[in-house]
């Protein structure tokens, strides 16, 4: 499929879709209900004690939104979202690991966004409101451009990544050829380096992403996510945003997703978010080849065919991901997580390969790897035959 070149982003241009910013989850939903980010639970997820603020973020009214959330949590000015001191990078941070990436946030502003073609997950990769994560999961890639051990970065110019994202709708014109990633519509990855749903916790990015997709028929969001925000069901997507949960074998996922809502429960959701306007797919992901994953994963799957709905069966689709692991990522997980190395980290099954930026990714070697995804392929079809893969890798 062919992709239009992705072009800069002209500020000279209308602005496209801002007026569709509606109001986000903050305070009681429209049915009444209390903010779930405001209950105990999302508080112990991010017990926010520091936050570190470029200047032109902490005064922008996102940046002060977000300060006011937390009046407990520090505020210390930082030049630059980037190489914070003691905060990024590894040294030192992996005994609190887990720690960092609840009481800590960073507040920056995304200066030119870039929208980048994909063609896999999404036709797009939208510049997203964030980078960074509050959960832990062992094999996480999110974190690598500030050392592993780092916490959310909130992006608090939401209206600039907006209007650059709806000027780039606006460039393609309709979809006229069906592929993998929809048969109508350019989506568009908001959340490439996070979780949209976590995001959501800490302010109204998503809800302005999710407000402002809803206005263009051309287009639709899309993002995976490991927790279940119900703030999300209040958001009325109009079927323009695509969420992903991604699931995989209960007794892998309670090893390696730290922090994250338990599988059951993202299943769970699946009828609640597509009954609440959203289009719900699944992530197979990672998958984790370990004695027993085959079993593992069939009983996974069982149990998508027997909990789901016929109306979120109609809908769904999957992507198939093997696990990707990277050396650094490996030392890092040794000094909080071994246990995790111990399924992550499989040198007898697994090739390396030197990324552009010099790392060290490795992946599970060519043929052992086309026999797994093959096995899983061949599983889907047999015991969830309505649920269509996407694409497997
Ligand atoms: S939920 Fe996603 S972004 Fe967050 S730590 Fe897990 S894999 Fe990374």
């Amino acid at each position: 499929m062919r992709h239009p070149s992705t072009t800069s982003d002209d500020d000279s241009d209308a602005l496209f879709g801002l007026d569709a910013l509606g109001p986000g989850p903050a305070g009681p939903d429209t049915r009444g209900r209390p903010s779930f980010r405001d209950s105990d639970t999302a508080r112990r997820l991010l017990p926010v004690r520091e936050i570190h603020a470029e200047p032109a973020a902490a005064a922008s009214p996102r940046g002060r939104q977000i300060i006011a959330r937390f009046p407990e949590a520090r505020v210390v000015e930082v030049a630059s979202h980037w190489r914070i001191p003691g905060l990024h990078g590894n040294e030192g941070n992996i005994a609190r690991w887990v720690r960092v990436k609840g009481e800590t946030l960073v507040l920056g502003e995304r200066k030119s966004p870039r929208t980048r073609p994909n063609g896999r997950s999404a036709d797009w990769i939208a510049p997203g409101a964030s980078n960074g994560c509050a959960m832990a999961c062992a094999y996480c890639y999110v974190p690598r451009r500030k050392g592993y051990a780092n916490p959310v970065t909130v992006f608090t110019n939401i209206d600039r990544i907006i209007g650059h994202i709806g000027r780039h709708i606006a460039r393609q014109g309709p979809k006229t050829e069906p592929n993998q990633c929809d048969p109508e519509a350019w989506v568009y990855d908001i959340g490439e380096n996070g979780d949209c749903s976590v995001d959501a916790l800490i302010c109204d990015n998503t809800a302005d992403l999710v407000h402002a997709f809803r206005q263009w028929p051309t287009a639709k969001a899309s993002f995976a996510t490991k927790f279940v925000n119900p703030d999300l069901l209040a958001l009325d997507p109009r079927g323009r945003t695509r969420v992903r949960f991604s699931v995989m074998p209960p007794e892998d996922s309670r090893l390696l997703d730290v922090r994250t809502s338990p599988v059951a429960e993202r299943i769970a959701a699946a009828a609640d978010f597509l009954d609440a306007g959203y289009e719900v797919h699944f992530n197979l992901s990672p998958v984790v080849v370990r004695p027993g994953w085959e079993e593992a994963w069939g009983e996974l799957l069982d149990r998508l065919d027997d909990v789901l709905p016929a109306r979120v069966k109609r809908q769904a689709a999957a992507e198939v991901i093997m696990l990707t692991h990277n050396r650094e990522l490996h030392e890092v997980n040794l000094g909080w997580h071994p246990r995790a190395e111990e399924v992550l980290w499989r040198p007898d099954l697994q090739e390396s390969k030197v990324s552009e930026n010099g790392a060290l990714n490795v992946r599970y070697a060519g043929a052992a790897k086309a026999r797994a995804v093959e096995r899983l392929r061949a599983m889907v079809a047999a015991r969830a035959p309505w649920l269509t893969v996407r694409y497997a890798f």
